[in-house]
């Protein structure tokens, strides 16, 4: 099974209307130093290649970095762990940070029986946890995605509470339809994919940003 490198999809998607962090790779921390220089702080860097699939617990993912050379020392520190640990990154990804929000998984599976099946969930890296999510079979219309949000018990989320705003339900609900809508991600994969997800999609009041990608194809 080949995973298709982070920043590689999230190019891809935004072809399909998804809004993604900006961004750049390097290939050595002097030159996520140099790539910084273009980007708002505060700065996200991220490590990629094989062996990191699950970035955050292989400690390949660095937030809240002020400036360039926050961003050079970071990737410096992550790959002395990584190469100490045997991993050896094929490169780095520098990229904005997006505002806090409510995390939201949007992804896609195949099942064997019926084909690809349009996923989505509260919890970001707390979505295994917190088992709170919804499924129908691809293609999804907007009625399918405004009902899949409908029926997560932490929906309250989506609509604002203890003195929280709301999210923007359009941005997240078009995030569901470039991957499930007929023309949109899924149907373009076709039988390429295993597996494919947005976790998370940070939303906030305004807007919904993929900060994550994973492509498993098939
Ligand atoms: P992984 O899921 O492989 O551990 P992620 O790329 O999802 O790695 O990063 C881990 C967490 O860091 C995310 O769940 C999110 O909370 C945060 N994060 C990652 N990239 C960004 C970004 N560009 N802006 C804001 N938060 C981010
Ligand atoms: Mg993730």
């Amino acid at each position: 099974m080949k995973s298709v490198p982070e920043h590689a999809v999230k190019a891809w998607i935004r072809g399909f209307g998804v809004a993604v962090p900006r961004g750049a790779t390097a290939s050595s921390p002097e030159g996520v130093g140099t790539a910084a220089h273009g980007l708002t702080s505060p700065l996200v860097v991220k490590a990629y290649g094989p062996g990191l699939v699950h970035k955050s617990d292989a400690g390949a993912v660095r937030l809240g970095l002020e400036s360039p050379p926050a961003a050079c020392d970071a990737a410096a520190e992550m790959l002395t762990a990584l190469t100490a640990r045997g991993v050896t990154p094929d490169g780095f990804l520098v990229e904005e940070q997006a505002a806090p929000g409510v995390e939201v998984i949007v992804g896609a599976v195949r099942d064997p029986a019926f084909g690809p099946v349009l996923l989505v969930g509260l919890g970001g890296v707390w979505t295994e946890v917190l088992r709170d999510t919804a499924l129908r079979l691809c293609p999804v219309t907007e009625a399918d995605a405004h009902s899949m949000l409908d029926e997560l018990r932490g929906a309250a989320l989506l609509n604002g509470s203890r003195g929280r705003p709301g999210i923007d339900q359009d941005a997240l609900v078009r995030v569901m339809l470039a991957v499930g809508s007929p023309g949109g991600i899924v149907d373009r994969l076709g039988d390429g994919f295993t597996e494919f997800e947005l976790n998370p999609v940070i939303c906030g009041p305004h807007g919904a940003v993929a900060v994550d990608a994973r492509l498993l194809g098939a």
